[in-house]
């Protein structure tokens, strides 16, 4: 049923690129889907690449058009921001991720405690209050801070900074973790790396699909890896597909991954029963 449902979007896609007309019907379902909360969200673990140890799950929003089906939310996601949308479903993706991440602590109960990273656009940091928002949602749930790691991509941290900086550092003061996504297709110069207000950069998937390949993507994630470590930041590999990409990463020093070697985006259910499975440390 899933594949149908890309195969139905990939025609609509097609059909759509001038189509205006379809493009705000598209928009007008989204916002419809804001307003009715349709959208779930799927978890992708991110474990400890020599073990396959379970450290938390990326939070990837999902959204079911009524007759289209399926639609990435690469593409959504898109229409979302450019609409103003995001932030409404940003807040829905926030609550309910913070909600999961409760789960799993109470099924975890005395053993390691697992984390939800979730993705943040640029509009939401700009929306003022992100801060409180962020706390508000931990406070609702009774989730402590160390249990929500925020992900911005590269680019949106080098678009704005001053704003966008300021209300990051203000959530790394209370404990919330931050993470740079799609590390190594922005820009970022050293002298900005080194101020940025993050713990974590998150290697880009084209780094680690083309690893296997190339000596010299080899030598690039090896330099990511070292500078990662004179800056006391964290490092996870995206898109681990293979054992001889992950095997290779690991060689050159990259600690932790996600992908689908590892595991696909699960739906909630399935998450929390692997969480408690025998193979969770
Ligand atoms: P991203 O943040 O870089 O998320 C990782 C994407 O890579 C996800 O695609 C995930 O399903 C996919 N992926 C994971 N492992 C592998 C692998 O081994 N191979 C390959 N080929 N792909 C892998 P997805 O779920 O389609 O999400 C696409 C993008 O949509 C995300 O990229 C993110 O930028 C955006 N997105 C998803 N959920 C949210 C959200 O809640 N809020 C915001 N603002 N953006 C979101
Ligand atoms: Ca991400
Ligand atoms: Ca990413
Ligand atoms: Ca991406």
């Amino acid at each position: 049923a899933k594949g149908d449902g890309k195969r139905r979007w990939r025609r609509y896609e097609a059909s759509v690129h001038t189509a205006i007309v379809e493009r705000l019907e598209l928009r007008a379902a989204l916002a419809r889907a804001v307003s009715e909360r349709t959208f779930t969200l799927d978890y992708q673990p991110i474990v400890v690449m020599g073990s396959g140890a379970i450290l938390g799950f990326e939070a990837l929003v999902r959204w079911r058009h009524p007759t289209l089906g399926f639609v990435p939310p690469a593409e959504f996601v898109a229409i979302a921001e450019e609409t103003g949308l995001i932030e409404a479903i940003g807040d829905w993706v926030l609550h309910e991720a913070v909600r999961a991440v409760a789960g799993w602590r109470q099924v975890r109960a005395g053993r390691a405690t697992p984390y939800v990273s979730v993705n943040v656009s640029a509009h939401q940091l700009r929306a003022p209050a992100f801060v409180d928002k962020v706390s508000a949602a931990l406070t609702a749930a009774g989730v402590d801070p160390s249990g929500v790691m925020l992900e911005i991509t590269e680019s949106s941290l080098l678009r704005d900074d001053d704003r966008a900086w300021a209300e990051l550092a203000a959530l790394r003061r209370i404990g919330v973790r931050v993470a740079i996504d799609d590390f190594g297709t922005g820009f970022s110069s050293l002298s900005y790396l080194q101020r940025m207000p993050v713990d974590v950069l998150k290697i880009d998937r084209s780094f680690t699909s083309t690893i296997s390949g190339s000596p010299r993507q080899r030598a690039l994630v090896e330099a990511i890896v070292g500078l990662a470590g004179t800056l006391g930041l964290e490092v996870i590999a995206e898109g681990v597909e293979s054992r001889v990409e992950r095997d290779l990463l690991g060689d050159l020093g990259c600690p932790y991954g996600q992908g689908y070697l590892f595991s696909r985006p699960l739906a909630a259910a399935a998450a929390t029963a692997l969480l408690s499975g025998p193979t969770a440390v």
